[in-house]
């Protein structure tokens, strides 16, 4: 049988070793590769040591036809990662006056000029190719040594993610053997036992497809994997299985391809010109935090006032004080008269209305720790829902907003006609 490429992943730095910092580059590269179809087979971190990173590169590169090493390439004294690797590989370092230039028009452009601790960023490897870096000083380095590939990449995720994806990648499909091909299925409102019970059937018979549910907070994915010697069967394999689940879990699916429920939100305002704005109290801007990490959001997104105290909600939303002294912050009629204050104020086809107990005090027998009241207000009238959510602060606070979201997403998709839905 043919020996698979075995490739082995080295990041380096000592603030991966805290538990502050985690190694969340290798997560991202495993993805990629193993959506090629290839595996890693090992991984280590090493700490901004030289003998001991030595000692992690040179045992590494005993074991593997690949090595992938990230991070210390800045500019400082602990980075030397570069430095490092040419001494285990017996190979020197050559000053490139081109990456030199490349690096000091960036410092120029911000007004800046470049300190001289940079100028060993321009060193590369001899008879490497260069992986230029669009994103920061520190190239990246792809070395064949006959014995073995080498890919040196910088740590900044922003920065590692486009160059593997675009220098590494690319180099690395004459090694796969077998196509893999992923397809997730994000859902809301169901509980993942509710799900397994519901699709029990519909597992796969077959080993090369694996079916993975996981539960997040405020959604459920499932994850379906599936090998073949043939990359279109691989998805043919996937998509068969995909479409089936997807029919049986009907619009609880909000997302087959990827996508937050905050972009689907988006697409399908955008698709119909409409609009949305928000007033949160207990969310406390989360969910217009939400909405605008998406790209071009302001072409629906109107506004999003976080109306905390019961003063700013009177005063900016234009709810009656008897309304909240009757009924309490937290309450139905408080959320329907949030959702329809801020969607009148903005103007917007839908406003959205949340206000709850984050927790982790405040809570009562009658309205617990968890307990949201959500509105959606909107041309036909509006609608108010409550639940009860688990958990500390952050997660509630995220479910919320997640709740409010799906809110919106379900009322938009049951208006629009069985036949030209988008199942996306
Ligand atoms: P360096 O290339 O060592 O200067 O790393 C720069 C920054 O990139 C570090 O401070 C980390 O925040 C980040 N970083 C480095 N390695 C990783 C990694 N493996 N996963 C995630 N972030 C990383
Ligand atoms: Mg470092």
């Amino acid at each position: 049988m043919e020996k698979p490429f075995r490739i082995e992943i080295l990041a380096v730095g000592s603030e991966l070793l805290t538990p502050f910092f985690t190694d969340t580059n290798s997560l991202y590269l495993t993805e990629k590769l193993n959506d090629l179809g290839l595996d890693v087979s090992f991984k280590t971190i090493a700490g901004d040591d030289w003998d001991l990173l030595a000692t992690a590169a040179a045992d590494g590169l005993n074991r593997t036809d690949l090595l992938i090493v990230m991070g210390g390439l800045g500019p400082t004294r602990d980075d030397f990662t570069r430095e490092v690797l040419a001494a285990v590989l017996g190979i020197k370092l050559e000053f490139k006056r081109d990456i030199y230039r490349t690096m000091e028009k960036r410092f120029k452009v911000r007004g800046m000029e470049m300190p001289h601790i940079n100028k060993k960023q321009a060193y590369v490897f001899k008879g490497a190719d260069i992986l230029p870096n669009p994103n920061g000083t520190a190239c990246g380095q792809w070395l064949d040594t006959g014995a073995h590939k080498i890919a040196l990449l910088p740590g900044p995720p922003h920065e590692i993610k486009p160059m593997f994806d675009n220098f590494v990648l690319p180099r690395l499909a004459a090694y796969r053997t077998i196509s893999a091909s992923r397809l997730v299925l994000k859902i809301t409102g169901m509980t993942e036992s509710h799900i397994e019970t519901l699709i029990e059937d519909l597992y796969p018979k077959d080993e090369s497809v694996r079916l993975t549910i996981l539960a997040k907070p405020g959604q459920i994915e499932i994850h379906l994997t599936g090998k073949s010697k043939n990359a279109q069967k691989a998805e043919e394999k996937v998509q068969k299985i995909g479409d089936l689940i997807s029919r049986r879990l009907g619009e609880n699916v909000f997302s087959t391809g990827g996508e937050s429920l905050e972009e689907v939100v988006g697409t399908l305002l955008r698709v119909r010109k409409e609009t949305l704005a928000a007033a949160e109290s207990c969310t406390g801007g989360l969910l217009s935090h939400r909405l605008t990490n998406i790209p071009g959001s302001s072409d629906y997104f109107l506004m999003g006032a976080v109306t905390y105290s019961n003063s700013a909600k009177i005063a900016l939303l234009d709810i009656p004080a008897q309304l909240i002294e009757r009924h309490g912050a937290v309450s139905l009629p408080v959320a329907s008269a949030m959702a329809e204050g801020i969607r009148k104020t903005a103007g917007a086809d839908y406003g959205l209305g949340i206000t709850g107990i984050a927790g982790p005090g405040g809570g009562t027998t009658a309205k617990p720790v968890g307990l949201v009241c959500i509105a959606l207000a909107m041309s036909l009238g509006t609608e108010a829902e409550s639940r009860i959510f688990l958990g500390p602060r952050e997660k509630i606070k995220f479910q919320a907003s997640q709740k409010a979201l799906d809110m919106l997403r379900r009322r938009i998709q049951t208006s629009i006609p069985k036949d030209s839905k988008d199942t996306s």
